[in-house]
């Protein structure tokens, strides 16, 4: 008998560009050769409407195996809706808004070249946080991440974070080129592996596989088998290598 495997993908930068759509010879060969051999299933950081964009909108359920929005606190099985947890649990009430209100009052006192709207995006198991407000135009997120680069915004924000909030239990990430997220501790991409049962090996596919990446946990974690990518391509050609390996381990 050979093992049962299944094979976890990253969504932006390895099965897609970077806020992009699926291409079609990525999605082809996901769909018509790897599930032949293995099942398969994503896990993505943002929201589940922005993984249905990417990945191919009503039938996502039926493409893969599993589904996890925001690193797996929004999970699906076969398209059914898995138990979540959400950071307002797991914080309660009161030091929640001791924090939000203390980010606030910072991006009140702080002053950039532009601001604009929504500084605070509420998500299930994460907060989204942007010094100069989320609804800013292409260009301004552009702008921004250049006097970011140079002025340190949101790594200065951060620092002031931990030190006025060490006990909350949460950690910080900066992705992207105007945010950072904050989460709990262990709600980073391997908390979708709890919903994981049944197999022999885990094959993760990333990106972001460095310290500090979104997808280091989840590489570097004992439960895995993890493999590092730099592009959609080279996801596809990885994948390849895996399936020759099964192949030559089933027949010798
Ligand atoms: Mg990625």
């Amino acid at each position: 008998m050979s093992n049962k495997i299944i094979c976890l993908f990253d969504v932006d930068g390895t099965l897609t560009e970077p806020q992009q759509p699926i291409s079609s010879e990525v999605e082809k060969f996901l769909l018509e050769t790897v599930k032949k051999e293995f099942d398969i299933a994503v896990v993505g950081g943002s929201d589940l409407n922005k993984i249905r964009d990417q990945l191919g909108g009503r039938n996502l359920f039926e493409k893969y195996k599993y589904v996890f929005a925001e690193n797996g606190l929004i999970a699906f099985k076969n398209g059914k809706a898995l138990p979540s947890q959400s950071i307002q649990d797991m914080l309660g009430e009161d030091a929640l808004q001791d924090f939000i209100n203390f980010v606030l009052r910072y991006i009140s006192e702080l002053k950039l070249p532009f601001k604009r709207g929504t500084f605070i995006e509420f998500r299930t198991g994460m907060m989204n946080v942007t010094p100069v407000g989320r609804n800013c135009s292409k260009k301004e997120r552009k702008q921004f991440h250049e006097y970011d680069n140079e002025h340190h915004i949101r790594e200065k924000f951060i620092q002031v974070l931990k030190k006025e909030f060490p006990d909350l239990g949460l950690t910080y990430s900066i992705g992207g080129q105007i945010s950072f997220d904050v989460f709990p501790i262990g709600w980073d991409k391997t908390y979708c592996l709890r919903h994981i049962q049944g197999y022999d090996e885990i094959h993760f596919f990333g990106d972001k596989t460095a310290e500090g990446g979104n997808d280091h946990e989840i590489y570097e974690s004992d439960l895995t088998v993890g493999h590092r990518v730099t592009c959609p391509k080279d996801t596809v050609n990885q994948v390849d290598v895996l399936m020759t390996l099964v192949e030559i381990n089933v027949h010798f």
